[in-house]
């Protein structure tokens, strides 16, 4: 597995790899891998791709007073794990690689990047949706892989790529949990022993809301009241508990379609989210 730091040793790596015949399966992350950024490596290696993960902690996508400057960061083990989950390639960058002195050029979707975690965090999308297009560009990839943990990305980068007429299909991969259900996530590693079992609720309410939905509840109202009932827990402060459709995050009064939860809330210091689809 080669690690590669440049735009351009990326693009002839590319260029190299496709004159063999071969397919690029990209996998953007920040890294401070886990086993869920792992899954998304061996789905894309599993799916007959040439595997290039890129990990950039990308700074357009962090407000102020955001954790840009303390989030987990450790190459070494990070490009251990992927070349057990197969990865061929690390592209990884340094933030004046991707924005040079003079940078002056941003995706903004709407629709899908307000309300939510767009609402807690003005402008996160417009981060997220601007890197996620360059690595596009620069990689050029036939597929890519997004992990369902982070529901309204998927949703932002699939109108994106619609909309801009970008070649890449994008694979959304379910979301890996720890053996009691916590939803995997670099942030985790913020938690105390005492946090880690106060997270669960965020889990544990989503459940909640699907088995009210499975037991026949279709008011939309009625699920998020219980979301955020099981969100109030010791330790644990409420952003926002949701119900909306899984196909667009239209809001919805009655569940008619395979509606999704969303729910975000504080653990201490630590901001946490997790979804779960429910088929109706
Ligand atoms: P991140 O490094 O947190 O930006 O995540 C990189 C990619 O991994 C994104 O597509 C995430 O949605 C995905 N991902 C993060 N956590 C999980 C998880 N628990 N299960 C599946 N995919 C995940």
């Amino acid at each position: 597995m080669e690690i590669l730091r440049t735009i351009t040793e990326v693009r002839e790596y590319v260029v190299g790899q496709r004159a063999r015949g071969a397919r690029i399966g990209l996998v953007p992350t920040m890294g401070y891998f886990h086993a869920g950024h792992l899954e998304l490596m061996r789905r894309a290696g599993g799916a007959g791709y040439t595997v290039v993960v890129s990990i950039f902690v990308n700074p357009t996508q962090f407000g102020p007073g955001e954790d840009y400057e303390r989030y987990p960061r450790d190459l070494a083990r990070d490009a251990q794990m992927a070349q057990t989950a197969g990865a061929d390639v690390l592209f990884v960058p340094e933030a004046a690689e991707m924005y040079p002195s003079g940078y002056g050029t941003y995706v903004q979707v709407e629709g899908v990047s307000e309300g939510l975690c767009g609402a807690a965090r003005p402008g996160h999308f417009r981060g997220v949706a601007t890197v996620v297009c360059k690595l596009f560009n620069i990689v050029q990839p036939e597929a890519a892989f997004f992990g369902q943990k982070d529901y309204q990305q998927v949703m932002v980068i699939k109108r994106m790529a619609a909309d801009l007429n970008l070649p890449v299909a994008i694979t959304v991969v379910p979301t890996v949990r720890e053996a009691d259900g916590l939803a995997m996530s670099s942030r985790n590693t913020y938690l105390s022993p005492e946090e880690r079992r106060q997270a669960l609720a965020l889990y544990q309410a989503l459940r909640l809301g699907e088995r009210l939905i499975k037991s026949g509840e279709r008011r939309a109202a009625a699920v998020e009241t219980a979301l955020r009932e099981g969100l109030q827990k010791p330790g644990v402060r409420l952003d926002y508990a949701e119900v909306r459709r899984a196909g667009d995050l239209a809001r919805v009064e009655v569940i008619e379609d395979d509606a999704v939860l969303l729910v975000a809330a504080w653990v201490g210091q630590t901001r946490l989210i997790d979804n779960l689809v429910v088929g109706v």
